[in-house]
């Protein structure tokens, strides 16, 4: 198949290039670099032996991707462009409206212009909310607490409408829980620019020295330990539910929802736990108050990506914690 991808030299863009040029299949990326570098894609290539055509630009601008459609003949895209900061999209409503909501849209009605209608969209485990039991399945009420999780949720709803409008609509909306680990190589994985938000990545720029100390969000949660508990997946057992995803969309009809997450829930302790045991390496860490927003626990049920797309999460916590040291021992300053 041939494939464009958006956001395609990010984290899990990055691995799902890699993915996908193992499985035979050809990539065009389409990337603004405002979170990435070209080097991820560098990277990708040395691996695979095979280059994806990289072409710098905003899945905002219309003229750019008309041109791009005219002039390759895509099979289906991966959607991963997008914005991802929690934080600055309370801050910035704006920015995220426009660069998740407007762009996934000028790139949908793109895609309708040149008859690509297979969409594989980047979406989040956020989209439930605080759900009311656990684990969640894909008929779990929908809600968002922050503009990042409505940009989430709105283009979710925009495909939806838009496969009921147009049965050639071929949609598949994977809602990602917690993505972490990098590819076994260490040469490729995810490269926070500021501090980073997400766990997994402070834990391992306090482990090789770039951070004193982990926070730990609160230790009073109704969980096995206090501390929050989250279905952190392996970024290439990610990449692999895309290339699942990417397989049967030519079966599937209309727009639908799937779960990736492996379906075990882990606390922040147990995430620290694990880092340092299966590395040999200190993550000294304090107990802080609960970041506002946080949820105590989210664990998926991803009996439906199994069932239908024959996609089930197979890397251990042990590979996660591992694989995500290896990327940043061997890169203290990530791609820079
Ligand atoms: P990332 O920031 O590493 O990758 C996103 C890529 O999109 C970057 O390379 C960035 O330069 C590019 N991009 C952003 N806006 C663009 C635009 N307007 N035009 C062209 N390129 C643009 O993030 P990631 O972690 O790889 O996430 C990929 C997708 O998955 C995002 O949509 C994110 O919201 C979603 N997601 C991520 C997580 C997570 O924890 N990492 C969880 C759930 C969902
Ligand atoms: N967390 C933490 N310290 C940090 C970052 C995160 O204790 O510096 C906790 C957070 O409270 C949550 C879990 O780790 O319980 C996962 O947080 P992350 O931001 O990675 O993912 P999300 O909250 O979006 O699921």
């Amino acid at each position: 198949m041939k494939v464009l991808i958006t956001g395609g030299a990010g984290y899990i863009g990055s691995h799902t290039v890699l993915c996908l040029h193992e499985a035979g299949h050809d990539v065009v990326v389409l990337d603004n670099l405002s979170n990435s570098s070209v080097e991820s894609l560098k990277r990708v290539g040395e691996l695979t032996n095979k280059c994806a055509q990289f072409i710098e630009g905003d899945i905002r601008d219309e003229q750019l991707l008309n041109r791009i459609f005219n002039e390759h003949a895509f099979d289906a895209v991966i959607h991963f462009a997008g914005l991802k900061a929690v934080g600055e999209s309370v801050a910035r409503p704006d920015l995220y409206y426009d660069n998740n909501v407007n762009g996934s849209m000028v790139l949908m009605r793109a895609m309708k212009a040149a008859g690509v209608m297979r969409l594989v969209f980047s979406s989040s485990a956020t989209v439930y909310g605080d759900p009311a039991s656990l684990p969640i399945t894909e008929d779990f009420p929908l809600s968002a607490t922050n503009p990042y999780g409505w940009s989430k949720l709105m283009v979710e709803q925009v495909c939806r409408d838009a496969a009921v409008a147009d049965e050639n609509w071929q949609i598949a909306l994977l809602r990602y829980f917690n993505p972490v680990g990098a590819h076994e190589s260490g040469r490729i994985g995810e490269d926070p620019n500021d501090i980073p938000n997400n766990l997994m990545p402070f834990i391992s720029q306090v482990a090789v020295g770039k951070r004193a100390e982990l926070s730990v969000f609160g230790d009073d949660y109704d969980t096995h330990d206090g501390t929050g508990v989250r279905d952190y997946i392996h970024v290439m057992d990610l990449a692999r539910g895309h290339l699942a995803a990417l397989n049967y969309l030519p079966k599937q009809k209309g727009c639908e929802a799937y779960n990736l997450g492996t379906g075990n829930g882990y606390s922040v302790l147990d995430m620290v736990k694990a880092f340092e045991t299966q590395n040999q390496v200190p993550v000294p860490y304090r107990i802080a108050p609960r970041r506002p927003g946080d949820i105590a626990a989210c664990y998926a049920n991803a009996g439906k990506a199994e069932q239908v797309l024959g996609w089930t999460a197979t890397m251990t916590q042990d590979d996660m914690v591992r694989d995500t040291w290896r990327w940043q021992s061997h890169n203290p300053n990530g791609y820079k």
